[in-house]
């Protein structure tokens, strides 16, 4: 009896310290799952204490104590679901709690609570009621216990096991710690109903109201890793906390009309705002975009958006940024809140233009490179780069063609000139005769200048136009310019330079020998003009053949030649006539046309007569010598 009343006792002060836990809870805040699921907890166990303590009222009829016992069941019995639906949601299996599932999780205890009121009746009681006081091994035991001890534990153990689980695997510290808490007090708990129930009755011992007790301890250290650790929504509070100060990104916490509830440090930081300054401020004073507003700020469901926008600074920069715009939703779904997480993109944008701005120019780059390339490659000019020995670095096509060596007598020229525009280092102007590789020459009018100098290397570039053609042109005009046409011999324009270039004396004596054809005009009359030319250029040849070779042969005139001998006396001169005379009966000897030539010459025997009088003088002579063949009829 004493006992009894001692547990009568125990069981009044735990309903009303199991009261006072979940009140104290759910006060906290109300709007908290995990808190109301717990103040449930601590009411499911203030009804078991609060009504068992009726039961052991032994003066009570026995309809009362059957009443009181059925208030009771609805304690203990849906103690065990409520538990597993508290570790549910404490370890965030969301899934586990959608509403069939809960179902589930709830039948077996309203199957439970039927069968209390089906099979405990009054004739039963005693039967419970030794139960209560002597546990499993009482051998006349109604069946009812037994299956209710292995419904309590397996949902104490899948509690145990899912919160253990769950810390095992959690990275923050701070769940680890509650989780061995629950763990440990869930421990106590099943440790405590294998003693009261199993253990202690077989040495013939009972304390009921041990395993309220432990129910209240195990209540206590979840109280206690409220307080001490922060659970419940308190700890996941402070975590974020922790995160929002440390993360690089800003954070804005709106409120469901779209103004700043909350704002991290980067949030200020980019926005040039004080947190103070930033708390209540409208989204789309940060934000202007109208069209941002109906779709950020709705009034129902859920919102999960990424969108790059221009946050508008204290200073009114617009400052680009990637936002993440979450709602965030309490348990009824409805919006409390719009999270905005924002990536500063200035510098990613900067970099972007850089990066843009790099392509751009390297293609610029390349475009311009391929143009001078092509222009480089189909030049008509010859474009290369050679260094100091000659060896050539880079060339065109129209070097390879034409570029092979520089022949040989101006190889030595050429290597005086490397080394002087490395002294000099200005771009120098030459010509040069160069063959390529089938042996073709070829003739270049080079510009080269130094691009490179360093003591290891010297790079020079060069461009080179193929004068060739023009060379031969020139040579071919000079030729022109100083010969007849018709004969190959020196022209009159020639013959008078050369008569100025030997006045100044310094060939003395100079002798002028001039010949005149006879009777030409007779030659074109009766034979026709090609007969007279072919008489020309025989009459050229046998006069040209009596000459060396560098002996200046003249056509003065239409059949009239002249030749100028310096050093040369007035024996020279005739032995010279003699030779054309000789030459000219040799030819008339087998030929049918027979040439006649009149020979004059003069010496010029005093310096003061100038060469123009010697030319005057050989003209009267050759005229004295025609006039003489004329009577002799030669
Ligand atoms: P002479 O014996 O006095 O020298 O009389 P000629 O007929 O030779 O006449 P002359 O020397 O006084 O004049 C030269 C003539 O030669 C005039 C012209 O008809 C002819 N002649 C001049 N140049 C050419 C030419 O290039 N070709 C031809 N076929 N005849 C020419
Ligand atoms: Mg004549």
């Amino acid at each position: 009896m004493i006992n009894l009343n001692l547990t009568l006792l125990i069981c009044f002060l735990l309903f009303f310290t199991y009261l006072g836990l979940g009140t104290y809870t759910i006060s906290r805040n109300p709007r908290s799952v995990l808190n109301r699921i717990f103040f449930a907890i601590t009411l499911g166990s203030a009804i078991w204490v609060g009504a068992y303590s009726c039961v052991f009222i032994t003066y009570l009829p026995d309809q009362w104590i059957l009443f009181w016992f059925r208030v009771s069941s609805f304690g203990w019995i849906f103690l065990a679901p409520l538990v597993v639906h508290f570790a549910l949601v404490l370890i965030g299996r969301d899934k586990f709690i959608e509403k069939w599932k809960l179902v589930l999780l709830y039948l077996p205890a309203v199957v439970e609570i039927i069968l209390v009121f089906i099979v405990i009746h009054p004739d039963s009681l005693i039967e419970t009621s030794k139960f209560i006081t002597t546990g499993l091994t009482n051998t006349r035991l109604h069946w009812f216990w037994p299956i209710h001890i292995l419904y309590f534990c397996s949902y104490s153990i899948a509690m145990f096991i899912m919160v253990a689980k769950w810390g095992r695997n959690s990275v923050f510290i701070r769940e680890k710690k509650q989780a061995r808490i629950i763990v440990g007090s869930e421990l106590l708990v099943l440790l405590t109903l294998i003693i009261e129930y199993i253990i202690l009755p077989i040495f013939g011992f009972s304390l009921p109201w041990i395993v309220m007790l432990v129910g209240l301890v195990w209540a206590g250290a979840i109280l206690y890793a409220i307080t001490k650790y922060k659970l419940m929504d308190l700890y996941k509070v402070l975590s974020s906390h922790d995160i929002l100060t440390k993360v690089t990104d800003m954070v804005l916490l709106l409120d469901r009309t779209g103004h700043v509830m909350m704002a991290n440090k980067k949030a200020c930081e980019i926005l040039g705002y004080s947190k103070d300054e930033l708390l209540h401020m409208s989204l789309m004073k940060i934000i202007p975009d109208e069209e941002l507003r109906h779709t950020v700020i709705p009034n129902q469901g859920d919102l999960i958006m990424e969108s790059e926008v221009y946050c508008q600074t204290s200073k009114g920069e617009l400052i680009p940024i990637k936002a993440y715009f979450a709602s965030i939703v309490d348990n009824l779904r409805d919006i409390v809140g719009i999270l905005v997480i924002g990536q500063d993109l200035s510098l990613t944008k900067q970099l972007e233009y850089k990066i843009e701005e790099k392509n751009q120019i390297e293609l610029a780059l390349r475009e311009s490179e391929a143009k001078f390339r092509n222009i480089y490659e189909n030049a008509h000019d010859l474009i290369y780069m050679h260094d100091l020995n000659g060896r050539f670095l880079s060339v065109n096509k129209a070097a390879v063609n034409t570029l092979h060596v520089v022949v040989p007598e101006q190889r030595q020229m050429v290597i005086d000139m490397f080394n002087q525009q490395v002294i000099e280092n200005q771009p120098v102007y030459y010509e040069l005769t160069v063959m390529n590789r089938h042996g073709e020459k070829f003739d270049l009018d080079v510009s080269r200048q130094l691009i490179f100098e360093t003591p290891e290397a010297v790079i020079y570039q060069c461009i080179a136009r193929d004068i060739t053609e023009r060379k031969q042109m020139e040579e071919k005009l000079r030729y022109l310019s100083m010969h007849d046409a018709m004969t190959g011999l020196y022209n009159r324009a020639y013959f008078t330079e050369e008569l100025k270039r030997l006045e100044n004396g310094r060939f003395e004596p100079v002798s002028i020998i001039l010949c005149d054809l006879d009777y030409l005009k007779n030659i074109n009359d009766t034979y026709g003009h090609t007969a007279g030319d072919e008489t020309i250029i025989t009459a050229a040849q046998l006069i040209k053949s009596c000459f060396r070779s560098n002996d200046v042969v003249a056509r003065f005139g239409g059949d009239e030649f002249a030749i100028v001998v310096p050093i040369s006396s007035e024996t020279v001169c005739r032995a010279l006539a003699d030779k054309i005379r000789t030459a000219v009966a040799e030819h008339n000897k087998l030929s049918p046309f027979v040439i006649g030539i009149s020979i004059g010459y003069a010496v010029r025997s005093n310096i003061q007569y100038s060469v123009q009088d010697v030319l005057k003088q050989a003209d009267q002579a050759m005229y004295a010598d025609k006039a003489n063949r004329r009577v002799l009829r030669i």
